[in-house]
């Protein structure tokens, strides 16, 4: 029997089945994590979940994000319950609760004049890259070494590349075509000289600028003041249409999302997560000329669809969501959480001499086991001690607490977690870090 971080052998049965009906035994890629590949989630709740040997973990991975006030939410589960008591998809027309959404993303996002629903932030950034480029006419594209934007083909590149390949062309995936990868162009994450000399280039054929305003796909790399701003300059000088994807940043952050703590307002936003606490959701919005390119009839300038797109019962879980942080102290709570965690850590590893960074923004965060101040782009990060990263975490998991163990990973904090669990992941980060050593 193989062993694993969770402590069990491989030969459980669900896990044994999903290997042998479900390619990888999980369904994403980014699940596919070493060491896990026999967890088996049998419930969650509040800051945990739990496995089928009854296990518990406090979970600061948050399934990449999505749960913000935690799991189970009960204000969102009794709103689910009612939607789905009351309307199923029926496709066709409109529910109030859509138009309901739509408004609050209107009356909260700075940059959203329209808004509309999709199923996943994928669907999100590829509607957003589509509209630019019909409203355009244009082929080219602009992303960030380290940000990531979904699955699909014009953004699948340069997430986490290895030292080797950074600078190069270095595509997550198979199977797509080349001159789809040509059609982007990669720059480094808060290089505005990159920036200024790529759109004078380039700047006649570039549609759009996709950015993660805080690329988190590579734990937590913050804007310096003037990157984004020099984004929006640079973009609205060559007639190109800037994308903030806002699918981790989103309500996380701010209600406004980074747009309204960096006053930089994008022409079009992604949205996706925390929205709807782990429903599956996620919203393009933006200015209305262009987002009126999606108000055609099939045939028209940008098309738009999708069978679940405004599912009643994620619809509800959304504006459960969106009302309880509006009007509960959320941010307040995890701010605080997050803001004590990054302190104790940075002393911890003060203390025990580790070279280390402890970076993030309010409920997010993240180590890096590297010298030096805060990273600004992700080749800085190529600096980080992946050995460290994933050891220590392999072995919090083993203690119940739940990071996940894959390199530049952030972790979050959740409305649901409470002070004990918090001096609950200093004393097992403390311990699995000296282990690790
Ligand atoms: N954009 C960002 C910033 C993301 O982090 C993600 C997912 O992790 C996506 C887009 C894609 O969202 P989804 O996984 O819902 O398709």
């Amino acid at each position: 029997m193989a062993s694993s971080c969770s402590g069990r052998g491989v030969s459980e049965s669900t896990a044994a089945r999903a290997r042998s009906v479900m390619p990888g035994g999980v369904n994403s890629g980014q699940r596919s994590i070493p060491g896990l590949e026999d967890l088996v989630i049998t419930r969650a709740r509040g800051s945990r979940f739990q496995d089928d040997t009854g296990k518990e973990y406090i979970d600061f991975h948050a399934a990449f994000g999505p749960p913000i006030l935690g799991h189970n939410d009960p204000d969102v589960a009794a709103a689910v319950a009612h939607a789905a008591r009351t309307v199923d998809l029926c496709g066709v027309g409109v529910t109030d609760a859509e138009v309901q959404l739509a408004e609050v993303l209107v009356d909260l996002v700075p940059s959203i004049e329209k808004a509309l629903l999709t199923s996943t932030g994928s669907e999100a950034t590829f509607h957003a890259l589509r509209v630019a480029r019909a409203a355009t006419g244009r082929r080219l594209v602009v992303k960030f070494q380290g940000c990531y934007h979904g699955w699909h083909d014009s953004v699948s590149l340069n997430v986490i590349s290895a030292p080797g390949r950074v600078g190069r062309h270095d595509p997550i995936s198979a199977g797509i075509l080349p001159e789809v990868l040509e059609a982007t162009l990669v720059l480094p994450f808060n290089d505005e000289d990159a920036v200024r000399r790529t759109f004078e280039a380039h700047g006649r054929d570039i549609a759009a600028v996709i950015v993660e305003p805080v690329p988190h796909n590579v734990g937590c790399l913050l804007p310096t003041p003037s990157f984004l701003q020099t984004l929006r300059e640079a973009t609205q000088k060559h007639g190109s249409v800037l994308v903030f994807d806002e699918v981790i940043t989103g309500f996380r952050h701010d209600l406004g999302g980074w747009q309204r703590i960096s006053g930089v307002t994008p022409d079009l936003t992604t949205l996706g997560k925390a929205i709807a606490n782990g429903y599956p959701i996620g919203a393009i919005g933006g200015r209305a000329d262009l987002m009126d390119m999606f108000s055609s009839r099939p045939g028209g300038p940008a098309f738009f669809a999708g069978t679940y797109n405004g599912a009643p019962a994620v619809v509800a879980a959304a504006v459960a969501t969106l009302t309880k942080l509006r009007n509960e102290p959320v941010h307040e709570h995890i701010f605080g959480l997050g803001g004590r965690i990054r302190t104790a850590l940075r002393d911890l590893y003060a203390e025990i001499g580790v070279p280390a960074v402890v970076t993030g923004y309010g409920s997010i965060f993240v180590t890096y086991f590297m010298s030096g101040g805060v990273p600004r782009s992700y080749e800085d990060l190529l600096a980080n001690r992946g050995d460290l990263f994933v050891g220590y975490r392999r072995r919090l998991v083993k203690r119940g607490v739940f990071e996940l163990p894959l390199e530049l990973k952030r972790s979050h904090v959740s409305y649901a977690h409470t002070d004990d669990d918090v001096d609950r992941l200093l004393e097992a980060t403390r311990e699995a870090v000296l282990e690790t050593l």
